[in-house]
């Protein structure tokens, strides 16, 4: 039972520190000892308050970053080979769009970098365009769309290189509340519908709530995992369960959590 566990494990994390060099010498601590396996598939927030290490916690899964101790593994390869052999897919709070370039040659870029053929890269466009909703759009510029639509362009982009782990760092938290609000919904739609593992950072309580199936609650001075709550809510969410007595009682377990952060 425990192996078959454990063949399910895509990244598995163990006593991961993170110490920072500043320009004027100094060390910043800004993660200790954070161990977690994380199951392929899984919807996995890592929230707490600006400071905390989320970010760095994300660059070190992405190969971004190197950790100065612990160890850490993605489906048994190190974060290097997952990164050459284009595992991750990143989504960051702006998404840096190309403006020079219409939204489907925005999310063919990376592909060409892949040295994808032409003919795959345009039906990998077009579907992942279709997942996010925007095929109308294919031929407009960037500049052309709203904040929430450039985002999902950013989405779009990151699923094109058919990653199994999405790696998201706030990318929601510039939008206002109703393209959020519609953005987390579709985000789970195109979870259920790819099974991917995703790794979403925020800072809110409600959207970890809503999304996850793990909440990690991280703590500053230093960064430290101070703990992991199920989110039991039924599937597929949708917005009316913020309404629930289950869901608020979600949102008071996490903050209780969080208290004294
Ligand atoms: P979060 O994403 O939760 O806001 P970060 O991972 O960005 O937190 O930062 C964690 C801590 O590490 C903070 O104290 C931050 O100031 C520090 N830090 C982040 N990047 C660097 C860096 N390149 N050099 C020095 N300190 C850094
Ligand atoms: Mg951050």
């Amino acid at each position: 039972m425990a192996d078959m566990q454990n063949s399910n494990v895509e990244i598995m994390l163990k006593d991961i520190g993170m110490v920072y060099k500043t320009n004027d010498g100094h060390d910043v601590t800004a993660l200790t000892g954070v161990s977690l396996d994380i199951q392929k598939g899984e919807f996995i927030s890592l929230l707490g308050p600006s400071g905390c290490g989320k970010t760095t916690l994300l660059r070190i899964i992405a190969d971004l970053l190197q950790p100065t101790s612990g160890e850490i593994s993605i489906a048994g390869e190190s974060p290097r080979d997952a990164r050459l052999s284009k595992k991750y897919g990143i989504v960051f709070q702006s998404p840096v769009l190309y403006d020079w370039r219409t939204v489907k040659k925005n999310i063919m870029l990376p592909l060409e970098i892949m040295h994808i053929p032409k003919a795959e890269r345009e039906d990998r466009a077009m579907k992942m365009l279709d997942i996010v909703g925007l095929t109308e759009f294919a031929n407009h510029y960037p500049n052309q769309l709203s904040g929430g639509m450039q985002q999902r362009v950013g989405i779009a982009r990151a699923l094109a290189i058919q990653p199994q782990i999405l790696l998201m760092d706030e990318p929601f938290s510039a939008l206002d509340e109703f393209t959020k609000e519609k953005l987390h919904e579709d985000l789970l739609r195109i979870w259920a519908k790819t099974n991917k593992t995703i790794i979403f950072v925020t800072h809110n309580i409600q959207e970890a709530v809503f999304l996850s199936s793990r909440i990690c609650v991280l703590s500053p001075h230093p960064g430290r995992l101070s703990a992991v709550i199920d989110v039991d809510l039924p599937r597929p969410r949708t917005m009316d369960i913020k309404d629930t007595p289950e869901f608020t009682a979600y949102v008071a377990k996490v903050r209780n959590s969080c208290e004294g952060i």
